[in-house]
């Protein structure tokens, strides 16, 4: 016998067409697969919300099981995973880049923050060929015109930030006087500065202007350049003296 009349849709079909089934007479499904799949669509519809129940509590009684069976599986089938997902990525390409960039900008400001400290402490402890890669992406970048705006916006903050806090302390006699009363040294780090290279001594905020600082002789003090660097925006307490730079 090598065809079968399925009890569904009537139809006489080669034997292929016929799951196994050892409880029957001739070992055969009496419906064909496609009407069997049929079925099983049917039932799954009409039973959603059992089914889900039902793997739902397998699921939350056999999680070891479902693990070990998961990392046995994705072991074995390495490279039709990663395949399938290659595939899957380069379909969806346009998708997803546009779901990334929504999760981009739909962030909160704490999840940026999150983002950016965890850029940072990455950098912060990256070999060096990755520092190195980054210092050349900088340049690059900020030579780009998207680059020099966004430094132009940057500085331009930073500047406005500097007008808006001013309270015209900042004379030239106030700055004098505030060298000798840090006794020519560095605020943080205590060592000489050199005044003959200007390059090299920095202003710096103490309450940076990015927290909130103002411009105003009670929140500058006269810092090296690695030191200066060192702090960026941080707060005093933040930001751990390096004796050894
Ligand atoms: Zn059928
Ligand atoms: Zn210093």
């Amino acid at each position: 016998m090598t065809t079968k009349i399925c009890y569904k849709c009537k139809n006489s079909l080669n034997v292929d067409n016929f799951h196994k089934q050892s409880r029957s007479p001739d070992g055969l499904s009496n419906v064909c697969k496609n009407c069997k799949r049929i079925q099983d669509k049917e039932y799954r519809e009409q039973n959603k919300e059992k089914i889900d129940l039902k793997s739902k509590e397998y699921r939350k009684n056999n999680k070891e099981k479902i693990a070990l069976k998961d990392k046995k599986y994705s072991e074995q089938n390495k490279e039709v995973i990663s395949k399938k997902r290659k595939e899957y990525r380069e379909r969806n390409k346009e998708q997803l880049a546009e779901r990334r960039k929504q999760k981009y900008h739909s962030a909160s400001e704490e999840e940026i923050a999150l983002r950016k400290k965890k850029k940072k402490d990455y950098l912060k402890n990256a070999p060096e060929h990755v520092k190195q890669r980054k210092r050349e992406y900088d340049k690059k970048y900020f030579a780009s015109e998207r680059g020099k705006n966004v430094l132009k916006n940057s500085l331009h903050k930073r500047r406005a930030q500097m007008l808006s806090s001013c309270d015209n302390t900042i004379t030239l006699d106030a700055l004098e006087n505030l060298a000798k009363e840090q006794n020519y040294t560095c605020k943080w780090c205590n060592k000489p500065l050199n005044y003959e290279l200007p390059k090299q001594i920095h202003l710096d905020h103490i309450i940076p202007l990015a927290k909130g600082g103002i411009h105003s002789i009670d929140n500058v003090c006269w810092s090296c350049a690695s030191c200066n660097f060192k702090k960026s925006s941080k707060l005093p307490d933040e930001f751990i003296v390096d004796l050894n730079a």
